[in-house]
């Protein structure tokens, strides 16, 4: 197998369209074996379901190249399982976990050209998602279902070092108290798009959602999660039922536990509190965890001082331990590397 000949660290995140993906479907009340195809096109019906009522689904993770050479997948199992919640939540047939992870192997095996090398910093991104792809003019579940796993290489998130991002507290709602924000569903991200847009309108990174019944609480942005750093270097993690639940944060919690012995509290974290945190992070996948520097409420500024240049001290750690184990250079608790080839 000879890697595709890309500059791997200016390649940035955006579609590039690989040789093979991935696509089950779902009739008469059953899973069809699946297949690798090269057509990356998808034809459905004008009234299928995801076109007219949203019902669709998707997950998102990294596949990397680590230091010995092997490729793996960081806790895949947890997309699976929570693409299954995900599934139940929207009234749509789970893809079985098993056959998730079987799906990723194929895909990563069919385009290991695409998989960045070890130290590049780009790794290849995989987009699982699902659809109603049966006609439904009438609201209620479709009936057909089509599953669909490709992958695309992205670069390096910190390209040219970190820049501390600016938030700003914007006027839009992401998800109802007893909504869908705890789903990983296409539908949060239509929700929140023109809200991110306008913070990007005037100059911020990413807007800061606010619980939306009393607008006192810190959520998360469109697709990120918080963590804050006391300045006694306790970690708090904003805790909500409408929070969609972070696999990095979720992996960083562990990591700040188990391997650095620093306390972490999930408690509801009000807005008015945030000057009192020395550190701010935001977690996801993409960048495992990237410091805010600044979030401005309405003309209100709120510091992280210890953000000030770059990572805080105890972001930089937890980012540190956490992406030494994805690359294979520091041993990862159980279960969490997958090894593909
Ligand atoms: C996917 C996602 C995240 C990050 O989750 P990871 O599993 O860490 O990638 C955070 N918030 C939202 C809304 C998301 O959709």
């Amino acid at each position: 197998m000879k890697r595709k000949d890309l500059d791997w660290e200016n390649i940035g995140f955006s579609y590039h369209k690989t040789e093979k993906r991935y696509v089950a479907n779902y009739r008469e009340g059953k899973w069809d074996e699946g297949l690798l195809t090269e057509d990356a096109n998808v034809v459905i019906n004008e009234c299928a379901g995801i076109l007219q009522y949203c019902q669709e689904i998707f997950e998102g993770l990294k596949v990397y190249t680590t230091c010995d050479g092997s490729i793996v997948a960081f806790r895949p199992d947890q997309n699976a399982k929570r693409m299954i919640s995900s599934a139940q939540g929207l009234e749509m047939p789970p893809f079985p976990e098993e056959r998730f992870l079987d799906a990723l192997d194929q895909v990563v095996r069919a385009n290991a050209a695409w998989v960045p090398p070890y130290g590049s910093g780009a790794t290849l991104y995989i987009r699982p998602y699902m659809f109603a792809s049966s006609s439904v003019i009438g609201v209620k579940p479709a009936e057909e279902y089509q599953f669909r796993m490709f992958c695309t290489p992205v670069g390096p998130y910190f390209k040219g070092g970190v820049r501390p991002l600016v938030l700003c507290v914007g006027d839009y709602d992401r998800a109802a108290p007893h909504g869908t924000g705890h789903l990983k569903a296409g539908l949060n991200y239509a929700m929140s798009i023109h809200a991110g847009a306008q913070a990007h309108r005037n100059g911020y990174d990413e807007n800061m959602f606010l619980d939306a019944a009393t607008r006192t609480y810190v959520e998360e942005t469109g697709g990120a999660n918080f963590l804050f750093v006391t300045k006694d270097q306790e970690i708090v993690i904003p805790k909500s039922a409408s929070i969609l639940p972070s696999i990095t944060r979720q992996s960083l919690i562990q990591v700040a536990r188990d391997y650095l012995d620093l306390k972490v509290t999930e408690r509801p974290v009000t807005l008015s509190e945030l000057s009192d945190f020395a550190e701010c992070g935001l977690c996801g996948t993409a960048a495992v965890i990237s410091p805010v520097g600044k979030v401005v409420d309405h003309g209100k500024e709120i510091i992280f001082s210890e953000n000030k240049n770059g990572m805080g001290p105890v972001i930089q750690k937890l980012y540190d331990t956490l992406t030494g184990m994805q690359q294979g250079n520091l041993k990862a608790p159980e279960g969490w590397i997958r090894h593909i080839m």
